[in-house]
């Protein structure tokens, strides 16, 4: 940062300046500051291959960059271009984007959809605890304006509107940064933005705080601790999936020695495990990299996802010689997990004796505590608890709404869980390829829980209601 200091002004800061123009400087938050003939060199909030191949397009010149806060660059700007007059137009959009990044993280939006509606005017909505609430309109003009502008501040390409488009950009709030990936996709001769705020380690919670009960949350520990054991976190998208990775995460990188990661995207950075984002375009895949990693011995590995097989091949590969997996699958539950990988090319007996355990979650959202009212449990729901030794009591509490909670009747969320722990029987019948069904009879015999069993532990204690447990899921999973 000293360095930055040392260097405004200079002479050779200018240079750097003018081989750059004032527009693309401020917008791609890139700051000048040094040319040595050769290298350009800038300082940037955030680093990628994308914004580097711009700049280097842009000035035509071989590209160095330093990291800064973005408050600095900005700071930095101001500095180097005093004279700087902003078009009234442009202003009133950044305006507008500033104050909708406010309200949604006041708001504590998870997404925010820019999107078009009449004519070439659009509406903002925010996804607040995983439902959509408006949060604007945007005259015609100024709508096109504040998703150009996005795109701008994402490195995406400006000209394209006809080609979804994928980036990221970060947003300074009250002193704290905020990671936001952005997406554009062409919705009748317009663009649809959607902004997804990615959570910083800071606010990676721990593995107690999501919700599992003592008895899932001990097993789960224990698993990711046993040495080359192969965890799953399954769900569908939304699923609070990602979270619990990380938290995972945390949890090993605090004991293990060599932790490593390949994501798509990072979204949060957990201190002492080397992270590694894979880039498609740059033929940095999941498989490259994985490989890549194998051969640095690693004790801990965790793949942000499995999507294809010939990830999913090298990951039990890798589990077959003793290294110990984390990873996310999309599949609706944890029974369905073997069934998920097989379609993805596993060999069922590799997975029969190398799968530890899956896990799988829902998020419900939880009552507001000022308005929630009483109301009793259905007879569906307390012979299902009866079924599985969940005592329930007849009282269970429902929305209502109030001022705190913007009329919705809640507040926040919390995870729903089921374990599937692979035990011998188990095993056996993964090889075999029993179905979910037929796995969760005799998984029931070895302690399984189906997650609406779990879920209903969230009404008894008044954390949820029982209609939304049933937005998510149903109670025939529990027959
Ligand atoms: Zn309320």
């Amino acid at each position: 940062m000293t360095e930055t200091v040392d260097f405004l002004s200079s002479p050779t800061q200018r240079t750097a300046a003018a081989l750059l123009s004032r527009s693309f400087a401020y917008d791609a938050d890139v700051l000048p500051i040094s040319y040595d003939g050769v290298f350009v060199t800038v300082a940037v909030a955030l680093e990628s291959v994308e914004l580097i191949d711009r700049i280097r397009q842009v000035t035509r010149k071989e590209v160095r960059t330093v990291l800064l806060p973005v408050r600095e660059i900005r700071e930095g700007l101001k500095a180097l271009y005093p004279a700087a007059i902003v078009r009234d137009a442009d202003s009133q959009a950044a305006v507008t984007l500033d104050e909708i990044f406010a309200s949604a993280i006041g708001n504590y939006a998870s997404d925010v959809h820019i999107e078009p509606l009449d004519g070439r005017a659009g509406r903002v909505r925010l996804d607040v605890d995983g439902m959509l609430q408006p949060d604007r309109a945007l005259e015609a003009g100024l709508f096109e304006r504040v998703v150009s502008l996005v795109k701008v501040r994402s490195n995406m390409n400006t000209g394209e509107s006809r080609l979804p488009q994928d980036g990221r950009l970060t947003v300074t709030f009250d002193g704290r940064t905020f990671d936001v990936r952005t997406s554009t996709i062409p919705v009748g001769g317009l663009e649809k933005v959607v902004l997804r705020f990615l959570q910083r380690f800071d606010l990676v919670p721990d593995l107690e705080q999501l919700g599992m009960g003592n008895e899932l949350l001990a097993r789960y520990q224990r698993a990711l601790k046993r040495p080359g054991s192969f965890c799953v976190i399954a769900g569908p998208t939304g699923s609070g999936k990602s979270t619990t990775a990380y938290a995972s995460l945390q949890t090993i990188s605090l004991e293990a020695t060599n932790v490593c990661s390949v994501e798509d995207p990072i979204e949060c950075r957990i201190p002492g495990v080397a992270q590694i984002a894979v880039n498609e375009k740059a033929g940095m895949t999941f498989p490259v990299s994985l490989r890549a990693l194998l051969r640095q011995n690693p004790h801990q590995l965790f793949i942000g996802e499995l999507r294809d097989a010939e990830t999913v091949a090298i990951a039990l590969q890798a589990s077959l010689t003793g290294i110990s997996l984390v990873t996310t699958l999309h599949a609706r539950d944890a029974l369905r997990v073997t069934a998920r990988l097989a379609e993805l090319g596993a060999n069922r007996s590799t997975l029969g004796s190398s799968l530890t355990l899956a896990v799988s979650q829902r998020l419900v959202r939880t009552l507001c505590r000022r308005c929630k009212i009483k109301t009793s449990i259905s007879s569906q729901a307390l012979a299902v608890g009866r079924r599985y030794g969940c005592a329930l009591g007849i009282e269970a509490w429902d929305a209502q709404g109030c001022e705190a909670c913007a009329y919705t009747g809640f507040q926040g969320r919390i995870g729903a869980f089921e374990v599937l722990e692979v035990k011998p029987e188990l095993a056996a019948a993964i090889e075999r390829g029993d179905t979910p069904t037929q796995l969760g009879k005799l998984a029931f015999g070895v302690g399984y829980k189906p997650m609406v069993v779990d879920a209903l532990r969230h009404v008894a204690s008044g954390a949820t209601s029982e209609g939304e447990v049933l937005r998510h899921l149903t109670y025939d999973d529990a027959e």
